[in-house]
């Protein structure tokens, strides 16, 4: 007899970002794919990690996170939106985002049943519904500016729906969520048995003023919430893999249950720093101001070059491009010929659409320092 697998995921390969960045690696190309940043951290963060290690905090943290961090983040939630999370019982700290967000769909999903996304999405929704045995519907964002159709959010809504999966600031597109999507959002689901599962790991990064529209501000989509977030993104520590979950008590029991039998907890050391540089609150509150000036010195750059703006990224750390100007090929194809011979990499904007119709575009990760674009800018300058 051979021994063999049955695949959980047997249409699903190595995913786009380890593609990328290893075609990046080598082909020494300047890495503008994979979205994290290549400039220091705070060096009081790298101090306070080394201070909590040499304390003495290097075994289990609590299951849930450690007390100093939960009630850090109560704080920051309460201040920024006006919301009481109970510290003890609402909040989880995770081994990153993505994680949170395969915990929450493994803690409400059940075989058969569906869960909307709006595409393009982040490669790991549908992959993480799958494995849980349910079915991912894809709606189309409105092309190009990403916004939500919401007549066919409701269309697609059937008595299987068990979730819709929303993202904002959106990665890929840079679309920040309105007041009114959250208001039709809420008119959707209310008198629903819908969960949300709301991604919103950029909170903080929004750029022209806008404001980053959390669930967290709507005390009835709330109710029916798990809210994800990443101190990866708002510390420019994606290496760290940390974010938390905040979720309605007994929606949170549920996730502790699946959480705790697969990394039971996160790391301490650098929960003990997190908890401690969150008093800096000047840190995350600059961000729209950091970014927005990384998204207009790329702009500025690539604007002298063949590629297409759709519009910039009102959100999130990346920037979309077409480039019909340039080539017809596939956008995979040419991000992958971009990468090889002009030593640039980027994300085809087609590995986020499983089910839906893509557009031939880049993304482009922007959070780079300066000399990181202009290097790229050089290495494009080729094209023109
Ligand atoms: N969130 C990051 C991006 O969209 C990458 C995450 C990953 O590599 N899985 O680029």
């Amino acid at each position: 007899m051979s021994l063999s697998i049955t695949s959980k995921l047997p249409n699903i390969a190595t995913n786009i970002f380890s593609i990328m960045s290893g075609l990046a690696m080598e082909h020494k190309a300047i890495n503008l794919s994979q979205g994290f940043p290549d400039y220091p951290i705070s060096d009081t963060l790298i101090a306070l990690v080394s201070k909590a290690m040499q304390d003495g905090n290097n075994q289990y943290a609590p299951m849930i996170g450690i007390p100093a961090l939960r009630n850090a983040l109560v704080k920051k939630v309460e201040k920024l939106y006006k919301t009481s999370i109970n510290p003890d019982t609402e909040i989880t700290i995770t081994p990153g985002g993505t994680y949170a967000i395969y915990t929450a769909l493994t803690t409400i999903l059940q075989p058969l049943d569906e869960v909307i996304l709006l595409e393009p999405a982040y490669d790991s929704y549908i992959p993480n519904i799958e494995m849980n045995g349910a079915k991912a519907i894809c709606v189309p964002l409105r092309f190009p500016t990403y916004s939500i159709d919401w007549e066919l959010v409701q269309q697609a809504i059937t008595s299987k729906t068990k979730a819709i999966i929303i993202n904002t600031p959106h990665n890929p597109t840079g679309y920040v969520w309105t007041k009114s999507d959250l208001e039709q959002l809420d008119k959707l689901t209310s008198g629903t048995n819908i969960f949300i599962i709301s991604d919103e790991v950029y909170e903080h990064i929004t750029m022209d003023g806008l404001v980053h529209e959390s669930v967290l501000k709507y005390p009835s989509l709330l109710a029916r919430s798990f809210v994800i977030f990443s101190f990866g993104k708002v510390f420019h520590t994606t290496g760290w893999k940390m974010g938390y979950c905040i979720a309605p008590e007994n929606w949170m029991a549920e996730f502790r249950k699946i959480h705790q039998f697969e990394s039971f907890s996160c790391n301490t050391p650098m929960q003990v720093a997190l908890a401690e540089f969150l008093q800096h609150e000047e840190e995350y509150l600059q961000l729209p101001t950091f970014f927005q000036h990384k998204r207009d010195f790329f702009l500025d750059q690539i604007s002298a070059l063949p590629f297409t703006i759709l519009q910039p990224a009102s959100g999130s750390y990346f920037q979309l491009v077409a480039y019909d100007k340039i080539s017809d090929m596939p956008d995979k194809e040419f991000a992958i010929w971009l990468t090889k011979n002009m030593g640039v990499a980027s994300i085809p904007v087609s590995a986020f659409h499983a089910h839906t119709k893509s557009n031939n575009l880049l993304r482009f990760c922007f959070a780079k320092k300066e000399e990181t674009i202009l290097q790229a800018m050089r290495n494009l300058k080729q094209l023109c």
